[in-house]
């Protein structure tokens, strides 16, 4: 089949490539010509893992194109994919501004009937808003289908030839077949509903997991306070099938481009019918408040201050495995150390060009943890690469005077830190040292 896919950002690059895998002619347009210009080499602009591999693959074999021009991008396209972000607006509300701009992009360059198939997140009743876009702008027959997205970034490859489903919302059986169609190769289970639900669903399922992880990092603080240890916790809670054991892990709170906008994005929906989203409400306050925790820490470490001290940063992006920024804990940590008078200094296997431009002139950035952590007065481990967990903590002794080491993900085994002249803090569980 021919596709289009309008924006190659995480989701978009990630859905063009894997679709252009699986036998697909796929076309990806994006505004910033840079980036096409780095994408028809074979460059991907993002960090994934697997994803170069398989762009340069499908390029050679003529069945992956990049372009600035929708025209060029949708003229044979039996499918168009929009996977345009929709960031969060200053009250909490999904900006639809690229949304409605794509839609009219399509409206205005396509030439025959095409399924347009939305794979940005998109509060519930925006298909509508699309279907009319397309409508009032075009005379083409085109039906809009919802077909929200699942993938997590530092896995996006494998979420997408593995996951756990697929869901389609779609008002015709044409639609429905021809998303039949070009998922068929993938093998994956297809969820079938309507536009709505299909749209609710993507919702529902990160507000779901936010609200696992906010409960376990709750459950965390009580351990703290009361001396339980949160890992054992957990590990008896998730031995139970209705529980699970997955989004239990315990540490300083979600970040990234979808849990907070997503979350914040359904209280604003659920209030425009009315409706008081206050368990959401306070699963949002729970991660702000996770999120600060490390700085808490140490400040109470130091007796109530971090003025003048060194803290070293190990971590930087939102989880491991990616260079994004959006929304990472680092941000919150970093700015509050610094307005505190701490000297701050980061390290990202990644991240670092993508932090600078975030945090720009503020902090400092170290080529290695070694680096990093050469004269700190405390350490943050703020996000759970390989790399960091597999440090050997003999490393803090070597290069601190005093090592003080804050976890915020539960990184290393409670009998190895005690094994060290450290003291070691981490997220739930007993301190040590
Ligand atoms: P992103 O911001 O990384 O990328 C969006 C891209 O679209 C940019 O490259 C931008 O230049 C391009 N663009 C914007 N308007 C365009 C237009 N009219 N024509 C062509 N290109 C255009 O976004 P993302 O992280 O890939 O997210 C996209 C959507 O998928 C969002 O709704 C997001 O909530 C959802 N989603 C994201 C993830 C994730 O992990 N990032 C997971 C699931 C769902």
């Amino acid at each position: 089949m021919n596709i289009a896919v309008v924006g190659t950002g995480y989701v978009g690059l990630v859905t063009g490539v894997s679709l252009s895998e699986i036998g697909h002619t796929v076309t990806c347009i994006d505004l910033d010509r840079q980036k096409v210009d780095k994408m028809k080499q074979g460059f991907s602009p993002i960090y994934e893992p697997g994803l170069e591999e398989l762009m340069t693959k499908n390029i050679a074999a003529g069945r992956l194109f990049f372009t600035s021009q929708h025209s060029e991008g949708f003229k044979e396209a039996d499918a168009i994919y929009i996977a345009v972000g929709t960031p969060e607006r200053f009250d909490g509300t999904a900006d639809l501004t690229y949304i409605k701009a794509a839609a009219n992009d399509i409206a205005e360059h396509i030439t025959k009937q095409v399924v347009v198939v939305t794979k940005s997140t998109v509060p519930v009743g925006t298909n509508d808003v699309i279907q009319n876009i397309l409508s009032a702008g075009t005379d083409v027959e085109c039906e809009v289908v919802s077909n929200p997205e699942f993938l997590r970034e530092g896995s996006a490859v494998h979420d997408t030839f593995h996951g756990d489903r697929i869901v389609v919302g779609s008002s015709s059986e044409k639609a429905a077949k021809l998303m039949d169609d070009i998922y068929a190769p993938f093998n994956i289970p297809i969820f079938h509903t309507n536009v709505k639900s299909a749209e609710m669903i993507k919702y529902a399922s990160n507000a779901f997991l936010a609200t696992k992880i906010s409960f376990i990092n709750e459950i965390a603080n009580l351990c703290d306070s009361l001396g339980a240890n949160v890992e054992d916790v957990a590990a008896g809670m998730g031995q139970d099938d209705r529980i699970g054991s997955k989004f239990l892990n315990a540490g300083i709170g979600y970040g990234g481009s979808c849990f907070p906008k997503d979350t914040s994005a359904l209280v604003q929906i659920a209030s425009n019918v009315d409706h008081e989203f206050n368990l959401l409400r306070a699963v949002i306050d729970v991660n702000a408040h996770q999120q600060a925790l490390p700085v808490h820490k140490i400040k109470e470490h130091f007796g109530g201050s971090v003025r003048g001290k060194k803290i070293a940063l190990l971590g930087l992006a939102f989880k491991p495995n990616t260079d994004d920024m959006r929304e990472a804990a680092s941000i919150v940590v970093s700015q509050e150390l610094i307005l505190s008078g701490a000297e701050v200094v980061g390290y990202d296997p990644i991240a670092t060009e993508n932090a600078k431009k975030v945090l720009p002139e503020i902090m400092e950035y170290a080529d290695s943890p070694e680096e990093a952590t050469e004269g700190a007065d405390a350490v943050i481990i703020l996000t759970e690469w390989d790399e960091i967990k597999q440090l050997d903590l003999g490393l803090f002794t070597e290069k601190m005077l005093e090592p003080v080491v804050f976890d915020g993900r539960n990184c290393f085994d409670l009998k190895d830190a005690s094994k060290h002249n450290i003291v070691y803090y981490s997220v739930g569980r007993p301190s040590v040292g």
